[in-house]
């Protein structure tokens, strides 16, 4: 029996998706041989209901100097951060010389407006690539993992701070007993840690599976999140539903008694209990799905390659490796991926060797089908290629059900 890597209590697996690369690892062509795989699978605390994988990946492999997500590439995403630090400004920052720490804050893409607003700031961001980026745009930032150690030495040259924020980064980071600590240590009294990380319900609600991978190590829910806030002196005082990577939460953290709960926490609480997120037969019910989402998808592609139609693929995301590597996706069934990120293409995806060619390439001639990679961004994806789609060619979405469009 596993223990839980937040309360120590009994993790029961729920989901393998058997041995799996590292979602962002894409390969160069002719150097697939040394590639590392682990055991992606994902278990249940049975005590606090935290959701996790089973087997970590040392850090230093995932996050490192050649990252290559970049947050800013997408405007929904710079619209959705701009929006995030106006709030900031406007509602938290709003003291005395206020302070805004930001943990893994990638390219800079929220704390570029906050230190256009001369507001203190700093960016804690491990991967050296992005943080060069945050640090053009100019954002103050030191390339270090944050824990427990990174929090005391910051208190110690800038002060504590006002608010500390995350996006995608805390459900990242197994060692959370470091990371809380060191939020106690830096954070003012009456401070907030604010994070947002893709929701458990959203991912349960729609089969989405490719949420899960390496770097997503936690899949948090209002439940687990106030039970490992508890555990270390903080209370969950609010929680916002996001639409933003397939459906996140924002939730914010205060010290016990240093602010009331607003009617969200207990409504999202509540609606948790109803969904049965915390239980092992609604996990299960969900593992059942992604086992037939999978063989859907493999059953259509199949089928397609008899008919001899031409299959490519839309946005090498990182969340696509699980759903190629998981399905058996190879070039036979999918030619290729397209995707706007330079440093992926005329590279080859992790695990799968998809070849991933630039976005010029999907009108070269259009193939028959796309399979939606990102189908977040369903609806800015299909406006923009509308001609393919008036071109006689569809798209293959498989979120929540496989289906062509
Ligand atoms: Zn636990």
């Amino acid at each position: 029996m596993l223990n839980c890597r937040v309360c120590g209590g009994p993790v029961e697996e729920f989901l393998d998706f058997g041995q799996q690369p590292l979602a962002n690892a894409f390969r160069e062509v002719g150097q697939t041989d040394d590639e590392f795989f682990f055991r992606l699978a994902v278990g249940l605390c049975g005590s606090c209901t935290m959701v996790q994988l089973v087997e970590e990946v040392p850090r230093i492999r995932m996050f490192h100097d050649a990252y290559p997500y970049h947050s800013s590439g997408s405007s929904v995403m710079r619209k959705h951060f701009d929006a995030t630090a106006r709030h900031f400004l406007e509602t938290e920052l709003t003291g005395h010389d206020p302070f805004i720490v930001e943990l893994g804050c990638n390219d800079g893409i929220m704390l570029k407006a906050v230190a256009e607003e001369g507001v203190r700031h700093l960016g804690v961001e491990p991967c050296g690539g992005v943080a060069e980026l945050a640090k053009a745009a100019g954002v103050r930032v030191i390339s270090e993992f944050f824990q427990d150690s990174t929090a005391a030495g910051i208190r110690a040259a800038d002060g504590p701070a006002d608010v500390i924020f995350a996006a995608n980064t805390i459900s990242h980071i197994p060692y959370m007993e470091s990371i809380l600590s060191g939020v106690d240590r830096l954070l003012k009294p009456d401070g907030i840690f604010v994070f947002e990380d893709p929701y458990l319900g959203d991912i349960v609600r729609r089969s989405a599976f490719d949420q899960i991978y390496d770097e997503h190590f936690y899949f948090f829910t209002a439940r687990s999140v106030r039970a490992m806030a508890e555990r270390h002196g903080f209370a969950l005082v609010d929680v916002e539903r996001l639409p933003v990577h397939g459906g996140e939460v924002r939730y914010t953290l205060a010290r016990q008694g240093a602010r009331h709960p607003t009617a969200s926490v207990a409504e999202l609480l509540a609606e948790e209990e109803e969904l049965g997120l915390g239980r092992m037969e609604t996990l299960r019910g969900f593992a059942a799905n992604v086992r037939k989402n999978r063989d859907d998808l493999v059953a259509l592609l199949t089928d397609l390659r008899a008919q001899g139609r031409t299959v490519i693929g839309y946005g090498a995301a990182a969340k696509s490796a699980t759903v190629t590597n998981y399905c058996g996706i190879g070039p036979d069934l999918v030619a290729y991926v397209t995707d706007s990120t330079a440093a992926k293409q005329g590279r080859l995806t992790p695990g799968s060797h998809l070849p991933v060619r630039p976005p010029s390439a999907f009108s070269d001639p259009y193939p028959d089908y796309a399979l939606l990679f990102a189908w977040n961004h369903a609806e800015e994806i299909m406006a923009k290629e509308r001609a393919f789609h008036e071109a006689g060619g569809k798209w293959i979405l498989w979120v929540p059900e496989v289906r062509i469009v």
